[in-house]
């Protein structure tokens, strides 16, 4: 078999959708699987609907999720991609080359006149389809046309390239995913390929770019079907190797909907943005139509590579599951090397000054508040009663179910009485605490419930991160002072 090279393909139209990010994967993983090459190619034809900002996302989401491609531009030591809106001189060539061979045909029609076909085909309640009205236009009402000023758009001619290499109307290809796909090309219009501003069509260009990329494996989502069978049109005509394509099926909300963004992120970036790692994001995109051979969901994406078998991708839709990605955020969290993840979480933490803690007090509280994190952007919560020296906010129930009860009352008091004298150590506190919760449960007060005061007074909460822990990352002066202040 020849080289595998396969391609991502994303219009700068808005931010890589986590979709997208799906079909790179799938494309990446395919080529590590076949020691093949990986390819980023920026579609930017549509001038209007695309942006560098856009450009720069697709770019550094897909570098965040460690989808790497293998060759384009060299800038500065990187390859940058592969971007058509540079590429416009090398798209005329070809047209010339199907305009010579008869596959392609000049189109003067106006905006205004296609508009009244295509109105009348929605009164006879027909699919529209071009009339093929300049198919046969003779060079002298060619040359009339261009004397009025119009420029010509270049239409593809579907039915003479079908007939060139096929014997009937029906066009058919074996797609990797979705097995055996036909469709009648009579239902086909000739498409532009080229507009009158010399722009090349998205059809038209993707083909000449696979082509010339040598692209082996076209693996996309099924939004693309129909758009094949015309782009194995345009790579007969112009005498190019069909390249093998495989569709891939939609990614549907829970609500089997369309996924968008009124069930929560969609965009890559903004899903790292919410807090979630792009190890987790990569792991759960590669389960949306694929299953590992070991049921081992958990799996980083070189282990999912070597386990990787397009013809084992399901043809069907895949479901996002929100609730199974934060499960898997959760799972990467824990697994998280910690300097990685205190790195990762100070973008959640800008409101707090971490310079009240010293290295390794923010290395500890991480380590002791890391387990309940879902998304790293839960830190923000998590940790707040680390900061603000001696005030602490509490929570109004804790103030007055747990502080406010004589028991808590009488415990705090003791607490600041002894704490005074305690070398404030981690290993220290855990021997002093222990005794002191002793000293009360011979008074008949539950270890528990004399935990809950010092805890509600010191953290304004019930719940929270390790009690002996926190106390020794907040101080001995902190800790005092707050418990002080919930003494009435
Ligand atoms: N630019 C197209 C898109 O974003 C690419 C389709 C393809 O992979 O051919 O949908």
């Amino acid at each position: 078999m020849s080289e595998v090279r396969v391609r991502i393909a994303p219009s700068p139209s808005g931010n890589l959708h986590v979709g997208t990010a799906r079909t790179a994967l799938f494309n990446y993983l395919f080529a590590k699987k076949n020691n093949g090459k990986f390819v980023l190619r920026i579609e930017d034809t549509d001038a209007e609907r695309t942006s560098q900002e856009y450009v720069d996302n697709i770019f550094d989401s897909l570098k965040a999720l460690g989808l790497n491609w293998d060759e384009g531009p060299d800038v500065g030591g990187e390859y940058g991609p592969y971007t058509q809106s540079q590429r416009f001189d090398i798209y005329p060539k070809y047209i010339q080359e199907l305009l010579d061979k008869g596959f392609a045909y000049e189109c003067f029609c106006t905006p205004e006149e296609l508009e009244a076909e295509k109105e009348e085909a929605t009164q006879n309640k027909k699919a529209y389809v071009y009339s093929k009205k300049c198919e046969n236009l003779t060079e002298e009402e060619k040359a009339k046309l261009r004397a009025e000023g119009r420029k010509p758009a270049i239409r593809f001619n579907v039915a003479k390239a079908q007939a060139a290499f096929h014997d009937s109307s029906i066009l058919e290809f074996e797609d990797l995913v979705k097995g055996k796909l036909h469709m009648d090309t009579n239902l086909i219009g000739d498409f532009v390929i080229m507009k009158s501003n010399g722009a090349p069509t998205y059809n038209y260009a993707v083909v000449i770019d696979d082509a010339l990329m040598k692209i082996s494996h076209v693996i996309r989502g099924e939004d693309h079907i129909s758009n094949t069978y015309k782009q194995i049109l345009i790579f007969e005509a112009l005498g190019f190797e069909v390249p093998r394509f495989g569709h891939l099926g939609m990614i549907l909300a829970p609500d089997r909907s369309k996924l968008s963004k009124r069930h929560g992120a969609t965009a890559v970036s903004d899903f790292v943005e919410q807090g979630y790692l792009t190890e987790a994001l990569v792991n759960f995109v590669a389960l949306l139509g694929w299953a590992p051979s070991d049921g081992e969901e958990i799996k980083p994406v070189d282990k999912i590579a070597e386990d990787f078998r397009i013809g084992e991708i399901s043809s069907s839709n895949s479901i996002f599951e929100y609730d199974k990605l934060k499960w898997m955020n959760s799972h990467y969290i824990k697994m998280l090397p910690i300097e990685e993840l205190k790195e990762k979480l100070k973008k959640y933490l800008t409101k707090y000054d971490l310079s009240e803690l010293t290295d390794a007090q923010y290395t500890r509280m991480v380590e002791i508040t890391r387990e309940p994190l879902i998304l790293l952007s839960d830190i923000t919560d998590a940790v707040s009663y680390f900061f603000g020296g001696e005030n602490v906010e509490i929570e109004p129930e804790v103030q007055t179910e747990v502080i406010d009860t004589e028991i808590s009352q009488d415990v705090l008091k003791s607490f600041v009485e002894q704490a005074k004298d305690w070398e404030w150590s981690e290993e220290n506190l855990h021997e002093k605490l222990e005794a002191f919760r002793s000293e009360y449960k011979e008074k008949g007060v539950k270890p528990k419930v004399t935990m809950w005061a010092i805890r509600a007074a010191i953290t304004g909460r019930t719940r929270g991160a390790d009690m002996t822990a926190t106390l020794a990352i907040l101080g001995k002066d902190n800790c005092i002072k707050r418990a002080k202040r919930s003494i009435k």
